[in-house]
């Protein structure tokens, strides 16, 4: 199953600015030297703050559109 958005006043399908905010734990990985490398992001949240239409600069007609994949 995708989540697409489509937008019903001017029938975009395909451009939307999305605000999510996303919680990822992730494997830090110092060297003794306090080099960094970011291993493993595991994605433990995601929340879709805000969906707007390129096209019509606001997101009061977008709806949610779930489809089979
Ligand atoms: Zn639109």
């Amino acid at each position: 199953m995708i989540t697409r958005y489509r937008c019903n006043a001017c029938g975009n399908l395909t451009r939307f600015d999305v605000v999510e905010t996303t919680s990822v734990r992730s494997f830090y990985h110092f060297t003794v030297g306090g080099e960094l490398s970011i291993e493993e992001p595991d994605v433990i949240a995601k929340t879709v703050d805000s969906v707007t239409c390129r096209w019509c600069g606001h997101g009061r007609n977008v709806e949610e559109v779930t489809e089979d994949a």
